[in-house]
C-alpha cells in the first residue's frame, strides 16, 4: 500500500549489534525486544556468559546473578564500562561485580560458539573455553538506516538532520536512535541513543512538521546505571578530546568517585559513581554550557560544592 505525505518522520530506532556467532538459535541472545528477555529468562539456570562490558552487559550480569546463576563476563576492552569510566574509576565497578563472584575476562572476545549437550560452549580468542546455559550479548546498538539509505538521504553513522530535525530531503524528518543530530558538548552531530534524547528530538521534529519552527538545542549523552551495589551517573564527554581536561577524585573512606571534564572553564562531561547528590545540577550545567568560577570544578569532584553554589551558577 502506498501512502502519500506532506511531512514524514523516520524514527526507526536501532537494533542490537549481532556478532556472527550470535545468529541462530544457539542459546546466544542479544537483548532488544521482550521476546529476547523471555528467551534469556527461560534459559537462565546454572551458568551464564555475558559478552560486553557496557551498560546492558553490566545490568545483565547483575540480573543473572540475582537469579542465582554463576556468571562470567567476556569484555573486549581492558576494563568494564570503558565508554564511560576511566580505568582508575572502573576498578570500583569491577570490584562490586567480583564481590558477587562474577568472573571477568578482560581484553577478551568470543571467537566462536558451539552447541554442546543443551549448553553453549564459547571459545575465546585466547583459546579459553567456557560452557554455559545461556549467553547474552550486549555489544551496543546500530541505527536502522535501510529506509533512509533507500530514500537517498544523507547518512553518516545515523541520519543527518539540520537544526529543525529535517533530513537532507525537504519535508522528511528524523528523530531518535536512528538520527545524528547536534551534540552540544561535541559541537557536531552525534548519536546519543537514549530514551530522553529520542523523546526530545521527537518533540522538536513534531513541532517543525506541524509548522511551528523550533530549533533543536542539541543533546548531551547521558546515562544512569543503578545496580544493587552501585549507582553510576554520567553525561557528556568522558574520553580524551582536544582541549578537554579531567578532574577526578575518589572520596577517601567511601566507595565514591567523581569525574568532571572541562573545556577551559566550561563543564563538558561528568561521571559520578555512588554519588548521585548534586548530579542533576551538574548535568544541567553541562547541557547549558555554563562557565564555572575558579575552584568550583575542584569542589564538584570533592563533593564539597553546595547545591546553592551549583544552582547559583545555573541561574547566572
Ligand atoms: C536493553 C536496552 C536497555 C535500554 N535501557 C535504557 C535506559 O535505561 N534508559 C534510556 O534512556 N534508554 C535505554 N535504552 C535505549 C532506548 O530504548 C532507546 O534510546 C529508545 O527506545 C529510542 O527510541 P526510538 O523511538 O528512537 O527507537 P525505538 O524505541 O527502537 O523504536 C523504533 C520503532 O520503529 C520500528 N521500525 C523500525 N523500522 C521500521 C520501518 N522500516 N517501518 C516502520 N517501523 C519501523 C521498530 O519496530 C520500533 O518499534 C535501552 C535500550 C536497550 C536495547
Amino acid at each position: 500500500r502506498t501512502l502519500s505525505y506532506d511531512q514524514l518522520l523516520i524514527a526507526a530506532g536501532s537494533g542490537a549489534v549481532q556478532p556472527e556467532y550470535c545468529r541462530g538459535d544457539n542459546r546466544a541472545y542479544t537483548l532488544r525486544f521482550l521476546e529476547d528477555a523471555l528467551k534469556i529468562e527461560n534459559q537462565a539456570v546454572g551458568k551464564g556468559i555475558v559478552a560486553g562490558g557496557g551498560f546492558v552487559g553490566v545490568k545483565t550480569a547483575y540480573g543473572l546473578k540475582e537469579r542465582g546463576l554463576e556468571v562470567e563476563m567476556v569484555v573486549s576492552s581492558p576494563h568494564l564500562l570503558s565508554m564511560v569510566m576511566s580505568e582508575r574509576a572502573a576498578v570500583w565497578a569491577e570490584r562490586d561485580l567480583q564481590s558477587l563472584g562474577v568472573v571477568l575476562n578482560r581484553s577478551a572476545d568470543i571467537a566462536e560458539i558451539h552447541a554442546a549437550n543443551h549448553q553453549v560452549l564459547a571459545v575465546l580468542t585466547s583459546g579459553k573455553e567456557i560452557r554455559s546455559d545461556v549467553l547474552v550479548v550486549g555489544k551496543g546498538v546500530i541505527p536502522r538506516l535501510e529506509l533512509a539509505r533507500s530514500a537517498g538521504l544523507a547518512v553518516e553513522a545515523g541520519i543527518l538532520v539540520n537544526e529543525f530535525m529535517e533530513t537532507s530531503e525537504p519535508d522528511i524528518y528524523a528523530a531518535g536512535d536512528c538520527c545524528q543530530a547536534l551534540d552540544v558538548t561535541r559541537g557536531r552531530p552525534w548519536i546519543n541513543a537514549v530514551w530522553p534524547v529520542a523523546v526530545e528530538q521527537g518533540y522538536y521534529a513534531g513541532m517543525n512538521m506541524a509548522g511551528f519552527p523550533a530549533a533543536y538545542p542539541g543533546s548531551v549523552a547521558m546515562n544512569s546505571l543503578k545496580t544493587p551495589l552501585s549507582h553510576l551517573i554520567n553525561a557528556g564527554l568522558l574520553k580524551t578530546a582536544e582541549g578537554v581536561t579531567f578532574h577526578e577524585r575518589q572520596t577517601p573512606g567511601k566507595n565514591q568517585f567523581r569525574m568532571l571534564a572541562m573545556r577551559e572553564n566550561i563543564p563538558v562531561g561528568m561521571m559520578f559513581y555512588n554519588a548521585p547528590e548534586g548530579a542533576g545540577p551538574v548535568v544541567n550545567l553541562i547541557r547549558r554550557g555554563k562557565p564555572l568560577s575558579p575552584g568550583i570544578p575542584e569542589a564538584i569532584v570533592s563533593g564539597e560544592a553546595s547545591l546553592y553554589d551549583l544552582i547559583k551558577t545555573l541561574t547566572r
